[in-house]
């Protein structure tokens, strides 16, 4: 059985640093290393959704088939450098899935 929620990280370029972050890679890139960071997700995300199940859906403990999401997560995908490099095409990606 599957959960209810499928997480898909994007990148680790954020604009904050957060003292109780999870991971230190989430953080402040600038120039060549956020081209890098962005980079890793630009080459990585085509596969990914690529693998993502053709039903996105799961078993209740009931066993009904209940629609799962899909969420989206960065870093923080709407800062320049990350949003039109790497967001919008993601979007469209997942729409033509
Ligand atoms: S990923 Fe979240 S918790 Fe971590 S630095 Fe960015 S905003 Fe803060």
């Amino acid at each position: 059985m599957r959960s209810g929620s499928d997480l898909l990280g994007l990148t680790w370029a954020c604009h904050r640093r957060c003292k109780h972050c999870y991971d230190d890679r989430f953080r402040p890139y600038v120039r060549e290393d956020l081209k890098r960071v962005v980079g890793e997700g630009q080459s990585a995300y085509r596969n990914i959704i690529a693998n993502l199940p053709e039903d996105m859906s799961f078993a209740d403990v009931s066993g009904a088939r209940k629609r799962t999401l899909l969420v989206l997560v960065g870093g923080e995908v709407l800062i320049d450098g990350v949003r039109e490099e790497l967001f919008y095409p993601v979007l469209e990606e997942i729409g033509r899935h």
